[in-house]
């Protein structure tokens, strides 16, 4: 039987995934109709981005599963008219995207890369920067993302403590969880770097108790989501000393308004939500993969913990 695939994504990402999502589907020997209409009755699999035209899933009465292209699904998962099953996003592409992101910004604030960049103005002024192994990063989140950043930021040297919602043991990371583990891990951490999903119980996370543990002078990254952060506390920890910079990618509304004092504030540096992009042709293998098992009746990968909220 043919299958009714619909793409529900905004429109202008057709283009950027038609071809590649069909090519994977032909490589997975899938017979399957792409399409961005369909009649709702006759929907096998949804193709989800939380900027697509759907908020009502239940005239898809004959769908099989949801597939985000997105690795976050805060803005579908408490959606009451879902109740099929949600896979979320896991993509190499995505993955080693984020690890040149996290890296980089590490490394700029490590290495105090703006010393020269910004001041080529003439003053010899040797500051040379510790090792990579005389200071801590804390990657608060070690799912797909996190643990590969971890990972890339240890084989430089780095050393990496992570905190997770449930106890891991990664090679080389220090893992902690719970709130104990949280104190410990943000106590040490001259760099910290936010890879959580927003939920209920992560919103908010880094309030002005959580950054006052900081050690003075630490850097911040959040490519996680804008919303694991109180901006207040935010300003108020950089105006403070608590925290020389902040990079953010994130925020809680995005596009960042032109007026939001994070972009004049000298010691915070945004980035447009470009940490890390789902790539059209590793992300339609994952969704090939998925549309194969459901019809095969194998278990759908990367089922998003309803309760869990990721
Ligand atoms: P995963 O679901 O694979 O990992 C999430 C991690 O967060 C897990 O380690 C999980 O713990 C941990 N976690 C969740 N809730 C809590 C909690 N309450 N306390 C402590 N730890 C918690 O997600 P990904 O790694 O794939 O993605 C992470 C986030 O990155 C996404 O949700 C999205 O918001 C963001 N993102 C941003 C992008 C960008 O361009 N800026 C691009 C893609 C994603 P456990 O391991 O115990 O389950």
């Amino acid at each position: 039987m043919t299958l009714n695939v619909l793409f529900a994504a905004a429109p202008e990402r057709w283009d950027f995934y038609q071809a590649a999502l069909e090519d994977a589907f032909r490589q997975a020997g899938l017979d399957a109709i792409l399409r961005q209409e369909f009649a709702p009755g006759e929907v096998d699999y949804i193709i989800y981005a939380p900027n697509g035209p759907i908020s009502d899933f239940s005239p898809f009465t004959r769908a099989k599963a949801v597939l985000s292209l997105w690795a976050g699904v805060e803005g579908i998962v408490t959606n009451k008219s879902l109740t099929l099953p949600l896979a979320r996003m896991v993509d190499r592409g995505l993955s080693e995207g984020m690890v040149e992101w996290v890296t980089g910004h590490v490394l700029r604030h490590h290495l105090g890369m703006d010393r020269q960049i910004l001041r080529q103005d003439g003053v010899w002024d040797p500051v040379i920067p510790p090792l990579a192994r005389n200071r801590r990063v804390a990657m608060l989140g070690l799912g797909e993302l996190g643990r590969a950043c971890a990972q890339a930021l240890a084989a430089l040297n780095f050393r990496v403590s992570g905190w997770s919602r449930t106890e891991k043991r990664i090679d080389g990371i220090d893992c902690r969880y719970g709130d104990d583990g949280l104190r410990e891990v943000l106590t040490s951490a001259g760099i910290v770097v936010l890879l959580l999903p927003l939920t209920a119980a992560t919103q908010n996370l880094m309030n002005a108790d959580r950054l006052a543990l900081l050690p003075k002078g630490g850097f911040l990254l959040n490519p996680g989501r804008g919303a694991l952060i109180d901006d207040e506390a935010l300003l108020a920890a950089l105006d403070d000393g608590r925290l020389a910079h902040a990079t953010l990618d994130v925020f809680r509304t995005e596009p960042l308004p032109r007026d939001h004092p994070f972009w004049a504030h000298p010691g915070i540096t945004v980035t447009p939500h470009i940490a890390s992009e789902t790539r059209a042709e590793t992300a339609s293998e994952v969704i090939a993969e998925n549309i194969r098992r459901g019809e095969a009746g194998e278990p759908f990968l990367f089922l998003v913990d309803r309760g869990a909220g990721y």
